[in-house]
């Protein structure tokens, strides 16, 4: 049987933020996926300001401050914009759906700062609708939706490539922007919205794909696998239980220098060549709590039906590493739509077990309680 969640179709921005159980979740995009450290400090100092002090770290690479109220949305936004981090208007932020390689170079972060600015001429898109800037020596954002990717092709040339489809159409760095801008328009031409929803890989899924100067002719380059905390060439990796920091560690962090934000819920701490010695921060592959995913959850959502990430912290331990154990607070599964080894969906009575599925899946096991999961480990 299927479960009910209310689905929004849309993201939450700084200006036009979303309501969640501990208040405003405002979500601010930094450009080009960085963050000067005046930035990173600035954003902590108002997290804690205006917010409740906790930071999130989105899949698609942006920042959100919790606990917001109406009151102090006003001043965090000042704060915000004397940081350089709030756009002219709702509509303009919600375009700027752009997520940016974290191992960007400087070609790289001239693409996705064109982008951005061309992308006040794209059409009005469903609020999912994202892009990818990936043109790091090798695509790294492939997991991560986007519908419309600028990428290397397998001899090194950058292509244009409609998400899900095989083969990308070359471009040069100057025509990319116009380009993407381009095949944005061509899907809502060739009927990709619906009811102010529509992703490109389903297009593709049916068969509809561009012609002309965008069809895709070219073989995109192998990816890499998606990173893990440590030492990297550009500084240090580190991660954060469920993705989530208090504003403190953020300001820590920013003293080290500037930040890039990953999509792994990672963030880059750029230049550094030891990791840093601080309590809360995740800076090795193996960490257990890297093997389970667990989203807000109650109180902090109001969809949510169970508190999830005290009990994912403490089934951590029992994931044996190479699987992934997600906790849902409901079936929407917002923390990991895909699929785990074993996930656990709240329900009004405990939680749904659900073994090498999706939270939207059908259970094997309904309404444990959290002393009969914790018994069942290992997972
Ligand atoms: S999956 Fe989690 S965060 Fe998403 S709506 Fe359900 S309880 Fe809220």
């Amino acid at each position: 049987m299927a479960r009910a969640f209310a689905v929004m179709g849309w993201c939450p921005g700084a200006l036009r933020p979303m309501l969640s159980g501990d208040g405003l979740v405002v979500r601010v995009r930094p450009r080009g996926g960085r963050l000067t450290a005046t930035q990173g400090a600035g954003i902590a100092a108002a997290a804690a300001a205006h917010g409740n002090g906790l930071i999130d770290l989105s899949s698609r690479g942006n920042v959100q401050l919790r606990g917001v109220s109406a009151a102090t949305h006003g001043p965090l936004i000042d704060d915000l914009r004397a940081l350089d981090l709030i756009d002219a208007d709702a509509q303009a932020e919600a375009r700027r759906n752009v997520l940016v390689t974290p191992f960007a170079d400087a070609a790289t972060d001239d693409l996705a700062a064109s982008l951005g600015q061309a992308l006040t001429h794209a059409p009005d898109l469903p609020g999912k609708f994202g892009f990818a800037v990936d043109s790091g020596t090798a695509p790294v954002l492939r997991d991560i939706a986007a519908d419309i990717r600028l990428e290397r092709a397998a001899d090194g040339g950058l292509i244009l490539r409609c998400d899900g489809a095989d083969l990308g159409a070359r471009v040069t760095a100057q025509e990319a922007p116009a380009r993407a801008v381009a095949l944005a328009q061509w899907f809502v031409d060739a009927g990709g919205v619906t009811d102010g929803r529509g992703r490109m890989a389903a297009m593709v899924r049916r068969g509809v794909l561009p012609m002309g100067s965008l069809e895709g002719t070219v073989q995109p380059a192998q990816a890499m696998a998606p990173p893990a905390p440590g030492l990297v060439p550009q500084g240090a990796l580190v991660g954060f239980a469920f993705g989530q920091m208090q504003a403190d560690t953020l300001a820590a962090l920013a003293v080290f220098g500037d930040l890039r934000v990953s999509p792994w819920r990672m963030l880059l701490v750029e230049g550094l060549t030891l990791l840093p010695d601080m309590p809360d921060l995740i800076v090795t592959p193996d960490d257990p709590l890297r093997r389970v995913v667990a989203c807000t959850g109650k109180p902090g959502c109001l969809q949510a039906q169970q508190p999830v990430r005290d009990l994912a912290r403490r089934l951590a331990v029992q994931v044996p590493q190479g699987r992934l154990l997600h906790v849902s607070g409901c079936a929407k599964g917002c923390a990991h739509p895909s699929r785990a080894d074993v996930t656990l969906v709240g329900t009004a009575q405990g939680f749904d077990l659900i073994q090498g599925g999706c939270a939207q899946d059908a259970p094997e096991v309904k309404d444990l309680s959290e002393t009969a999961i914790i018994a069942k480990g290992p997972f």
